[in-house]
C-alpha cells in the first residue's frame, strides 16, 4: 500500500544511518566534507525552529554521536524528522550510566526520566496472535518474529516505549518544521510525506497496551514488576502527552496548508491515497484501544485513552477542498 513508500524510506534511512554511524569518528576527508556542510545546516535549521530536536541531537554531538550524515534535500523533512527519532534512540541506550542497566527517556524541555531495565520477555510473545490486519503497518519492523534482535522486540515493555519516545520526537520535530517546510517544499510535500508518522503514535500504544495485556494475563509477576514502575509509567504518560499533542498540533498544519496554500489542489491519486490511508490505520488502531481489555490497562497505566487524547473532530470541513474533505471524512470515521 501507499503507506509503505514513507515507511520503506524511514528504513533505509535507518540503515544509511547506522552504517554512518560506525564510520563516524573517522570519516574519509571526502565524506567528512559533505557531513559537515550538512550537519552544520541540520543543526541551524534545528536550532531555529525545534528546541528539543535541537537539544538532543547537540547533546549526542558532545559524546561523539552524530547522525546528521549523507546529503539531502534540505527541505525535506523526512530528513529532520528521521534523524532527531534516531538520536532519541542513542539519547536512550548511550548515556552515561549504560553499564548499570539504565535508559533514559527524553521527556522536553532538556528533562529525562531514567528507569533501571527489569527483566522482561520478548514483545513477540505478546504479540505473535494478534489479528493479521493489525500486523500490516509497524509490526514486522519491530515486534515481528523476522526482527527478534531490535531494541523494540528484544527489551520488552522498555523497548518499545524507547520505539515509542523516538516516534514521539520525530512527529513534534514534523511539527515544529512546519513553517520552514510550508514555504519552500513543492506540491503536497509536507503533507504526503509525513502523514504515516501519526500512526505509529496509536501504533506502538497498541503494542505496549498489548505487551502489557499479555503479561496480566500469562506472566502476573512480569506484569506486577512492571506496574510498580513508577519511573516508566511517568515517562509513558509524559511522551503520551507530548505525543497526542504533536498530533494535534499537526493536523491543524495539515488544515492550515489546505486553506492557505493552493498547491494543495495538485494531489495526485498517489498522494490521497497515502494520507487517507494513514488516517484510516490510525482509526483501526483507535478501534482497537477501546476494546475493554485495553481500556482497563490503559487505566491502570494512568493514561487517557485515545479518542480523549486526540478528537478526530479537530478537522474542520473546506467543502472547496475535496481532498481534503475525504481526508476529514476519513478521520472522522470513527467518532
Ligand atoms: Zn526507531
Amino acid at each position: 500500500m501507499a503507506a509503505f513508500s514513507a515507511k520503506r524510506f524511514s528504513v533505509a534511512l535507518s540503515v544509511v544511518l547506522s552504517i554512518t554511524l560506525v564510520f563516524a569518528m573517522a570519516p574519509s576527508p571526502a565524506y567528512a566534507a559533505i557531513a559537515e556542510i550538512t550537519n552544520k545546516q541540520a543543526s541551524k535549521v534545528l536550532k531555529k525552529y525545534d528546541a528539543d530536536g535541537y537539544y538532543l541531537v547537540s547533546t549526542m554531538h558532545k559524546y561523539g554521536i552524530d547522525l546528521f550524515r549523507g546529503s539531502a534535500d534540505k527541505y525535506d523533512i523526512r530528513y529532520y524528522r528521521t534523524n532527531v527519532h534516531e538520536t532519541c534512540h542513542s539519547y536512550f541506550s548511550h548515556l552515561w550510566d549504560n553499564k548499570y542497566g539504565m535508559r533514559y527517556y527524553y521527556i522536553g524541555n532538556k528533562k529525562r526520566i531514567g528507569v533501571t531495565k527489569k527483566d522482561v520477555f520478548k514483545s513477540y510473545i505478546a504479540l505473535k496472535s494478534v489479528p493479521k490486519r493489525l500486523r500490516e503497518g509497524r509490526w514486522g519492523e519491530y515486534v515481528g518474529k523476522s526482527n527478534l534482535t531490535v531494541t523494540a522486540n528484544v527489551y520488552g515493555i522498555y523497548g518499545l516505549m524507547d520505539e515509542f519516545t523516538a516516534y514521539c520526537w520525530g512527529m513534534n520535530t514534523i511539527v515544529k518544521l512546519y513553517p520552514y517546510a510550508k514555504a519552500k517544499t513543492t506540491n503536497s510535500g509536507y503533507l504526503n510525506l509525513t502523514s504515516d508518522y501519526s500512526v505509529s503514535y496509536v501504533e506502538f500504544r497498541y503494542f505496549m497496551e498489548q505487551y502489557l495485556y499479555y503479561a496480566k494475563k500469562k506472566k502476573p509477576a512480569v506484569y506486577k514488576q512492571i506496574m510498580s514502575d513508577k519511573k516508566l509509567l511517568r515517562a509513558m504518560r509524559a511522551i503520551d502527552k507530548k505525543f497526542a499533542s504533536a498530533i494535534k498540533a499537526y493536523d491543524k498544519n495539515v488544515v492550515d496548508y489546505a486553506s492557505t496554500n493552493r498547491r494543495f489542489d495538485k494531489y495526485d491519486a498517489e498522494d490521497l491515497e497515502e494520507i487517507c490511508g494513514a488516517v484510516s490505520e490510525y482509526n483501526m488502531f483507535v478501534k482497537e484501544l477501546l476494546k475493554s481489555r485495553y481500556t482497563a490497562i490503559t487505566k491502570a497505566c494512568g493514561l487517557k485513552n485515545v479518542a480523549e487524547r486526540h478528537p478526530f473532530k479537530a478537522w474542520p470541513k473546506t467543502p472547496e477542498l475535496e481532498e481534503e474533505s475525504a481526508y476529514t471524512a476519513a478521520r472522522s470515521a470513527v467518532i
